[in-house]
């Protein structure tokens, strides 16, 4: 190697230690800067993960409420954001994951899954207007799924019909939202080798939950803290420890017992930023997670 060759090969390993500190927008300021920032900005370590939970470049600045983005000119910013971030990561990403307030369209979407085929772990923002064709042009490329987090956003259409032909891996789920009788047939039918489950906080049909408990098979732990398990609209169950002794279940289940969950310790600190309100509040039990793989 010569002096040069050597000097330069430093000078990008410097850049991208540095540019590990970056988030995605400063990361895609710093690429137009000229050809070596460029260039370090390639570096596969940056690109594992696709974090839009912060935005701080100016023009792109997200606010923290829901259905941000929604009008056509931040639609057409996010959209053209999304497609040079990708170009960016040389189909390195592994997760992505949205922020929560946006509103998702197909284009955003589609745009992410035409540059990530390598994609295994997705988290989706509380909402959005995705048809069932961008839903299957995503899935399509997203062979390699393995977890979702599930909200609103994909809620009112056969997300699972996709999922069922194109991700075989599925392995983690999370329902960041209702879930019923029509959801858990579908787990039963397209994600039989699901192994992390969780309802945390969200509404659950009762019936639904029986089925996925007694029929899939390979389920490793359920997510059941502070889930309201509802049938006809009237909730059953004051402690999910009566309904779960009538089951034979061989599946860990992680219930609240005696404030012992991370939403009763976190209230119990007194920091105010941990108190219950509103969208904070959704925004915190979307992030975190007692099972670890599903937090983030
Ligand atoms: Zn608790």
């Amino acid at each position: 190697m010569t002096k040069n060759n050597s000097n330069d090969s430093m000078f990008y390993e410097i850049l991208v230690r540095i540019f590990t500190m970056l988030n995605v927008a400063d990361l895609v300021v710093a690429s137009m800067v000229c050809k070596s920032w460029n260039l370090a900005c390639r570096a596969p370590e940056l690109w594992r993960k696709l974090d839009l939970r912060s935005l701080s470049l100016r023009s792109l600045s997200v606010p923290l409420s829901p259905h941000a983005w929604i009008d056509e000119q931040s639609s057409n910013t996010m959209t053209q954001f999304l497609k040079y971030a990708t170009s960016l990561s040389g189909e390195n990403i592994s997760c992505v994951i949205f922020n929560y307030c946006v509103y998702l369209r197909d284009v955003h979407l589609i745009s992410i899954a035409e540059r990530t085929p390598n994609l295994k772990r997705l988290v989706l923002p509380m909402s959005g207007e995705i048809s069932k064709n961008g839903l299957e042009i995503a899935m399509r490329s997203w062979r390699c799924l393995e977890s979702i987090t599930i909200t609103t956003s994909i809620y009112d259409f056969k997300f699972f019909d996709a999922i069922g032909k194109h991700c075989k891996n599925i392995t983690s789920l999370k329902f960041a939202c209702f879930f019923g009788q029509e959801e858990a047939e579908s787990l039963v039918k397209y994600t039989p080798n699901l192994k992390f489950l969780s309802f945390r906080d969200m509404p659950i049909n009762h019936r639904a939950l029986c089925r996925v408990l007694n029929s899939l098979e390979h389920l490793d732990v359920v997510n059941l803290c502070h889930t309201d398990i509802i049938d006809y609209g009237l909730k059953l169950y004051s402690s999910h420890r009566n309904l779960l002794n009538r089951m034979n279940i061989s599946c860990k289940i992680i219930t609240c017992e005696k404030r012992s969950c991370l939403m009763c310790k976190n209230e119990s600190t007194n920091d105010p930023t941990r108190q219950p309100s509103g969208i904070l509040e959704e925004i915190r039990n979307w992030r975190e997670d007692e099972i670890d793989s599903l937090a983030h």
